[in-house]
């Protein structure tokens, strides 16, 4: 399924590969999902657990801040901690204006780390700026690490701005202002680039980001970065914002540039809600990629909305249940059946579109609207199997799926 979707999907934008730790990014690898913790760094404890949190839930990189020499210290025994507990997650640093410092400084930090993210606007300010950034440059080639030019609309080197709106007012028509920083965003990244390269960096040890918080912002700046160059490009709309605001701006400018081909690993930058769980951007980051047919992760379910012919809720339970099911079972049948997570369920409300969205599943039930009979008939690749009756549907069609999947993607002993 997800291959056929593939096809239709356009064609990714050809670019050089960067190894990130064990993880490839670009050149036909497939995306990238990362994150970045929110935890003080220099508290072990917290740091840890949110990482662990993170890569259980499928980040594949994860972006720690390193703001000081607390946090410096501890990144060492955070990276030996994960290790013995098993998780081999890389670690990226991010690093905004100490980070020359604190990479010389502590060299068990800079090794540890699998990443550097450095900011170009905050690198330093006047004549040091390219001083602190050779320095940065030169961390990156003694520890042969990769690093990703991030620059961002908040903290835009403030002398390429200066000059790009100098040349702007030369103009017969000026351009407005966002467009002048749009191009000034691409330019800090593109010179950073060429610089770091000048200093020795190979270029296949950059990856490049140019953040901005606006949709139609994001997709513009990314369009002209992408046509000039030919590093990975790490995407995300920055401050994306709280709850559904944040999850719909990011899909709208993700999915734009995504299906253009541009993107090479993405970050969803939700604020949490109070309480609430950081790993929710990871999740965000998968649905994205997996509803447009570039990635599989967890098996998608399709449950229709429901309306006036189905009163009861018992539906939109049922639905939820198996989604909470699936995604809980995931982490152990991942090992145990390749290629589950492209497993498609079907949980609909009534007859009238019930079936036919069931057939198109692997599994699907069509549950009984208010007025038809109390039956839910259960297709499995298309046909229709058994009718479900009674009190138990629920746990019944659950372990119809479990025994599915099973079937389906179990690997047979070859006797
Ligand atoms: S499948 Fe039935 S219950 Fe669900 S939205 Fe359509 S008509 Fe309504």
């Amino acid at each position: 399924m997800i291959d056929e979707i593939s096809a239709v999907v356009g064609v990714r934008r050809r670019c050089r590969q960067v190894r990130v730790g064990d993880v490839l990014l670009g050149g036909g690898a497939p995306i990238v999902v990362q994150s970045m913790t929110n935890t003080d760094t220099a508290t072990l404890e917290p740091t840890l657990i949110q990482v662990l949190d993170l890569a259980r839930a499928g980040s594949e990189l994860v972006r720690i801040t390193v703001n000081d020499v607390e946090a410096a210290r501890v990144v060492p025994q955070l990276r030996a901690e994960l290790d013995r507990q098993g998780c081999f997650v890389p670690l990226v640093g991010d690093f905004h204006f100490n980070g020359h410092k604190l990479l010389s400084e502590f060299p068990e930090c800079a090794k540890a780390l699998s990443k550097y993210r450095i900011n170009p606007g905050n690198v330093g300010q006047g004549s040091r700026r390219d001083e602190q950034f050779s320095q940065l440059i030169e961390l990156a080639r003694q520890y042969d690490k990769p690093i990703r030019i991030g620059v961002n609309w908040g903290s835009l080197d403030p002398q390429v701005m200066a000059r790009f709106m100098d040349d702007n007012a030369q103009l017969e028509a000026p351009l407005p202002v966002t467009h002048v920083m749009r191009q000034a965003l691409v330019a800090s990244a593109l010179e950073s680039a060429e610089q770091a390269v000048s200093l020795g960096l190979s270029p296949d040890r950059i990856i490049l980001s140019c953040k901005v918080s606006g949709v139609q912002d994001l997709i513009a700046v990314y369009r002209d970065l992408a046509g000039r160059c030919d590093y990975p490009l790490h995407l995300g709309l920055t401050e994306a914002g709280l709850g559904s605001k944040g999850i719909v701006a990011s899909t709208a400018a993700l999915a734009v540039l995504l299906q253009e081909g541009i993107g090479d690993t993405i970050r969803i930058s939700l604020t949490p809600e109070p309480g609430g769980d950081r790993c929710r951007e990871v999740q965000v980051a998968q649905e994205i990629l997996q509803t447009q047919g570039l990635r599989a992760f967890t098996p998608q379910v399709t449950a229709c909305p429901g309306c006036g012919r189905t009163t009861s809720t018992y539906f939109q339970m049922l639905a939820q249940r198996i989604q909470d099911y699936l995604r809980h079972q995931m982490p152990v049948w991942k090992g145990r059946y390749p290629g589950v997570e492209r497993l498609h369920v079907a949980v609909m409300g009534c007859v009238v579109n019930g079936p036919g969205e069931s057939k198109l599943a692997d599994i699907g039930i069509s549950l009984p609207g208010s007025g038809e009979r109390p039956v839910a008939p259960v297709f499995v690749d298309g046909k229709k199997t058994v009718t479900l009756k009674g009190e138990h549907i629920a746990e019944e069609f659950q372990a119809l799926v479990e025994n599915y999947v099973q079937q389906r993607y179990g690997v047979r002993e070859v006797k």
